[in-house]
């Protein structure tokens, strides 16, 4: 699938690392054998992540438009928001970010530590609001918008997660087209990969690039929101629009969009005790660090599926590790005995 006829803003560092987790498959039982793929190391920018594959093809839009500051909203915790404030940062832009209270937390120091620290610390206007967890659009955004062009500038909207824009889903169909290439040099293809799903364009960006080779429901999403109907809903508008965009040349089928629900328990933003056990069994058997919000719940989700045998002995599984590891600072009480 041709993305070249697509602007492309660098963000990242180039193709991410593929990587087999050999002592994690070993006390997984050992008849499936996990790999990740390392989009947390993707960048020099404020630590990287999956945001930036989708900024890559939304910035050129950004600077078209003749924008002077970048706007975006997540949770007081988001990573999204991060990677938009090093964004800007990076291109000489001015960005204001709302803060969203999406987590019930007990951290004395969860607004001033990990994402919202290193955003504050990168110049962005960072405004915490009341107003608890949706991925959809919201009324403190556009008004963030209004504040910005009531000041004389002109604003750039990014929508929560880069994921509701025109171009949010094109950075992850690249993802596809890295991974079969590596696939091609490695001898093999992956049966399955796993991915973490919250405002939809990283999957619906790999299941439109795995579509190109008919893997799409190989695609497997672990919902980390607690709203997986809501969740379906924007991911099946995401492919749709992004599958126009690149041409796929025909409608990818509900059942191709396959989102497990069973993880994202308690909360959105709050681990189970199988969330904690998962992010430290990959933490002591590959020094893999996974967080509370959203990759943790996808090991979780992984794990369970292989000791389940949901995958058939000899299958090569292929983790999405999307970043999100500045999060566990605000989770210092829950992990204060390791
Ligand atoms: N993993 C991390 C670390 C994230 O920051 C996000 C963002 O929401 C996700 C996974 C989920 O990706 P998406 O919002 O594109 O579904």
């Amino acid at each position: 699938m041709n993305l070249d006829k697509f602007e492309r803003y660098r963000l990242t560092f180039g193709p991410t690392p593929v990587e087999p987790l050999p002592r994690l498959s070993q006390a997984l039982g050992g008849a499936v054998e996990i790999w990740a793929k390392r989009d947390d190391c993707n960048s020099g920018l404020a630590l990287g992540g999956n945001k930036l594959r989708k900024l890559e093809y939304i910035i050129p839009d950004a600077i078209a438009s003749g924008a002077d500051t970048l706007v975006s909203i997540g949770g007081v915790q988001s990573n999204h928001t991060r990677m938009v404030a090093a964004t800007a940062a990076k291109l000489g832009m001015k960005c204001v970010v709302i803060q969203e209270s999406w987590v019930p937390h007990n951290d004395a120091v969860y607004d001033r530590v990990g994402n919202i620290q290193l955003t504050r610390l990168m110049g962005a206007d960072s405004r915490i609001v009341e107003d608890g967890f949706d991925i959809g659009i919201r009324q403190s955004w556009e008004d963030a918008l209004q504040s910005v062009r009531d000041a004389g500038g002109v604003p750039y909207a990014i929508p929560a997660g880069a994921s509701v824009h025109p171009l949010g889903g094109l950075g992850y169909v690249g993802f596809a087209e890295e991974v079969r290439a590596q696939e091609r040099e490695l001898g093999f293809s992956f049966d399955y990969v796993i991915v973490c799903v919250v405002t939809g364009s990283t999957q619906a960006g790999m299941i439109v690039g795995f579509a190109a080779d008919g893997r799409a429901d190989r695609v497997i999403g672990i919902d980390a929101s607690g709203t997986p109907e809501r969740v379906r809903e924007q991911v099946r508008g995401i492919v749709d629009n992004t599958a126009s965009l690149v041409q796929l040349g025909r409608r990818v089928e509900d059942r191709e969009i396959v989102i497990v629900p069973d993880y994202a328990y308690p909360a959105y933003g709050v681990p189970s005790e199988a969330t904690n056990d998962a992010i430290r069994l990959a933490a002591r058997t590959e020094a893999m660090i996974t967080d509370p919000v959203y990759e943790g719940k996808s090991m979780q989700g992984m794990i369970d599926l292989v000791r389940k045998r949901v995958f058939p002995a000899g299958s090569r599984v292929l983790y999405a590790h999307l970043g999100g590891a500045p999060a566990l600072n605000g989770y210092s009480y829950t992990y204060r005995n390791g």
